[in-house]
């Protein structure tokens, strides 16, 4: 089944429009799924809507996929829209999530399931199962990253470090918050990690809509203000688009790539972007989420809220959304760096060679 799974998801994205494909004698049975996504301009997501519209059209399902490029309001528009048009089943991966309570509401009301994909929706007793990564975890597989790369239970020397978190409007920014300092806190109570700026809370180091340019600017802000006559050893950031406006930052404030004294920069989603820096060697390390697996979970639970059959379930403690505890099942996110991207992200065909060594 994996296999299958893992092959469906290579498939590029068909070319049917929204028709589905009844005669591979998939069991959609011509229902409609909708299928919300945040945003065309991060790279995941556009792998994410593809494997997800690719996985239940090869069920039999029709797929209506759309972006709201990171608007709330065109989201909600987007949902209104989907349940005028007689969806069956939702599937949403918020923008930001209390501006889809009344929507839901009227899913809810008009007994259409509602599936959460990789971002929680909060607040809402409508969402029937969530599929996610691992998000806790992934902060701490950054923190842990980096304690292992610089030795920081042993180091007799400090380390200066910034924050890039994610974005407020989203669950996943605090969780993944949460995991990381979890890591690295006792290193700052040990004077191991030494944040210049202070800006050590999540609501000093968010970025709203995880916004690159937003990250750029306040860590252009950070260099000149309280990096004059020290270096910035270590930029943690929660997202690749984030490392990329801190890789341009540090560039503009005179940092070379290559040089001894380049930040570590994290990041997530194993964007291609991202493993070409990482080879290249202007970011040092990214989490692989594979979206594939989480499609093949998400398409679990579509199933299961449609036919009544049993998804996968691998939690059903850590998220609440403030009215009740939404079973889920979590994916697990894989750090990924310069020694072993060949193995996490050739190896299993998410990228090729080829398009990892395009210019
Ligand atoms: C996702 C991350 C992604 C971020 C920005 C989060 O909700 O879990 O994978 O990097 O959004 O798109």
């Amino acid at each position: 089944v994996l296999a299958m799974a893992l092959f469906v998801g290579c498939t590029p994205k068909s070319d049917s429009g929204d028709g589905g494909d009844d005669s591979s004698g998939g069991s959609g049975e011509g229902k409609t799924v909708g299928v919300a996504m945040p945003t065309q301009s991060s790279e995941r997501w556009i792998k994410d809507g593809d494997n997800m519209k690719s996985q239940l059209e090869e069920l039999g399902y029709k797929v209506d996929l759309q972006y709201a490029e990171d608007d709330p309001q065109q989201q909600v528009s987007q949902l209104e829209n989907m349940l005028a048009s007689g969806v069956d089943c939702l599937v949403v991966a918020a923008i930001d999530s209390q501006a889809l309570i009344n929507p839901l509401k009227q899913a809810k009301d008009a007994g259409v399931p509602v599936v959460a994909y990789d971002r929680l929706l909060m607040d809402t007793d409508a969402v029937s199962y969530y599929a996610t990564f691992d998000n806790k975890g992934i902060g701490t597989a950054i923190g842990s990253y980096v304690e292992e790369k610089l030795d920081l239970a042993n180091a007799t020397e400090t380390y200066t470090f910034e924050l890039f978190m994610g974005s407020p409007d989203d669950n996943n920014a605090y969780m993944l918050y949460d995991g990381l300092m979890e890591v690295i806190q006792p290193y700052i109570d040990k004077g191991t990690l030494v944040c210049k700026s202070g800006q050590t809370s999540f609501e000093k180091s968010n970025t709203l809509r995880w916004d690159q340019q937003t990250a750029m600017r306040r860590c252009e802000d950070i260099l000149s203000s309280y990096y004059a006559d020290e270096k910035l050893d270590i930029a943690f950031s929660a997202y690749d688009g984030l490392s990329y406006g801190v890789k341009a930052a540090c560039e503009g404030a005179g940092y070379k790539v290559g040089a001894e004294d380049w930040p570590v920069i994290t990041g997530q989603d194993a964007e291609l972007m991202a493993v070409k820096n990482i080879i290249a060697g202007s970011q040092t390390m990214s989490i692989a989420k594979d979206t594939r697996i989480l499609a093949e979970k998400c398409v679990k639970m579509v199933e299961a809220v449609l036919k009544g059959t049993e998804p996968e379930i691998n939690d059903t403690e850590q998220y609440d959304n403030g009215k009740l505890v939404v079973p889920s099942y979590l994916c697990e996110p894989q750090p990924v760096d310069k020694d072993n991207y060949k193995e996490i992200l050739v190896d299993t065909e998410y990228y090729t060679e080829a398009e990892i060594n395009e210019e």
